[in-house]
């Protein structure tokens, strides 16, 4: 690069989109592809003829439905919104967090969020981009626990205006306590959002509390059930905040073959939560399988992966690799992850495959 581009870059691109690093994603071709939290089965041929059929009507010259109402009217009652609480779509759930942030931030980067760490990271990520401050409030090292007096003293000394609790929590795949979850937005002097994106593989939800919080949204994705593709994702919560949201939403951001592929695939909604089911099962494989190692501390998961600790986690990441499969490795991602890897819970094959490299790299 010339002087004058790097000078110019430096001049104009603002300092905290200078400093962060763009979102990576490792080479998986040719890989056992356990590594971010996909549905690993395909639709049979008689599925994904029909799905070709509908997508044949429609009219790609044409807007898609800014709205889009039908998407909408499909998600509600599977994903059993309060009758009284609005949603919002987006592409992706990222794109939710993106509005959120750029909603909420203030001029001069004076609006702060808070969450747990280590937690989903485009929750830092974006609220450096949007123009937020971000504290993470470290949760307890042996069980990834909330610490609640922490959360609770961080909340009134920062008067955070969002909060973001992933729950189940990605990577660590717990369940914080509920009773928790529920003092942080009672103490919460702004918004809340509950991301309930393994919603499908946990026990419990807040989507009902909505009707008690005027200060809490809750925000699915139907990446982790099998759409991941597709990238759609919703926030449910009180209409009034949602109006402001809107403001913020690009008016097409869910495109028409998103759009008719979502209400085709939600037509066979059964079949994601079949493949669900089948998903926790195999975790609990693959956990007791992991617990009986003698050099692997893993913990217990309400997600579809599991997080497990060794000796030496980048050398064993790669000696997994090295036979063809690739999962995470988070040593180094953050203090409370030394030396954790994270594997997504595959097909029976799959994960049989990640058991035995495991195995052989220990
Ligand atoms: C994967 C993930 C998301 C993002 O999902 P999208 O694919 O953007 O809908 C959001 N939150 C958590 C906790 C996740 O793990």
């Amino acid at each position: 690069m010339s002087d004058s581009l790097e000078s110019l870059i430096n001049t104009w691109i603002r300092p905290e989109i200078q400093a962060i690093s763009s979102y990576h994603v490792p080479e998986s071709a040719h890989l056992i592809k356990l590594d971010a939290m996909e549905n690993p089965y395909v639709w049979e041929a008689e599925m994904q003829t029909a799905w070709l059929e509908r997508l044949r009507g429609v009219t790609v010259n044409r807007y898609p439905d800014p709205g889009a109402r039908a998407v909408k009217s499909a998600l509600r009652p599977l994903m059993q919104v309060p009758e009284n609480s609005g949603l919002i779509l987006g592409n992706g759930s990222d794109e939710l967090i993106q509005m959120l942030t750029l909603a909420l931030a203030l001029e001069g980067g004076k609006a702060l969020l808070l969450a747990p760490e280590p937690s989903f990271v485009m929750y830092k990520m974006l609220a450096q981009v949007c123009g937020m401050k971000y504290l993470g409030v470290p949760l307890q090292a042996h069980d990834f626990t909330l610490n609640i007096e922490a959360m609770l003293s961080a909340i009134k000394t920062h008067q955070p205006a969002l909060i973001f609790l992933a729950y189940p929590n990605n990577p660590t795949g717990n369940l914080f306590e509920r009773s928790a979850v529920e003092r942080i937005i009672s103490a919460a002097p702004g918004l809340v959002v509950v991301d309930e994106a393994y919603c499908a593989f946990a026990e419990d939800t807040f989507m009902p509390a909505l009707e008690q919080y005027p200060n809490l949204l809750v925000m699915r994705t139907l990446s982790k059930i099998g759409l991941a593709g597709l990238r759609l994702g919703l926030l449910a919560g009180h209409p009034a905040w949602l109006a402001q949201l809107e403001k913020t939403r690009l008016p097409y951001n869910i495109n028409s073959l998103s759009q008719a592929s979502v209400i085709f695939a939600l037509e066979h909604y059964e079949q994601f939560l079949a493949q669900s089911a089948q998903i926790r099962s195999a975790r609990s494989l693959v956990f007791r399988y992991l617990q009986d190692l003698p050099a692997v501390q893993a913990w217990h998961s309400q997600a579809n992966f599991i997080l497990f600790r060794v000796l030496d986690a980048p050398k064993t990441f790669a000696a997994i690799k090295a036979q063809g499969v690739l999962i995470k490795n988070l040593h180094g991602s953050h203090p409370l992850l030394d030396q954790c890897l994270r594997v997504t819970v595959g097909k029976p094959e799959e994960n049989r495959a990640f058991l035995d490299a495991l195995r052989h790299a220990l």
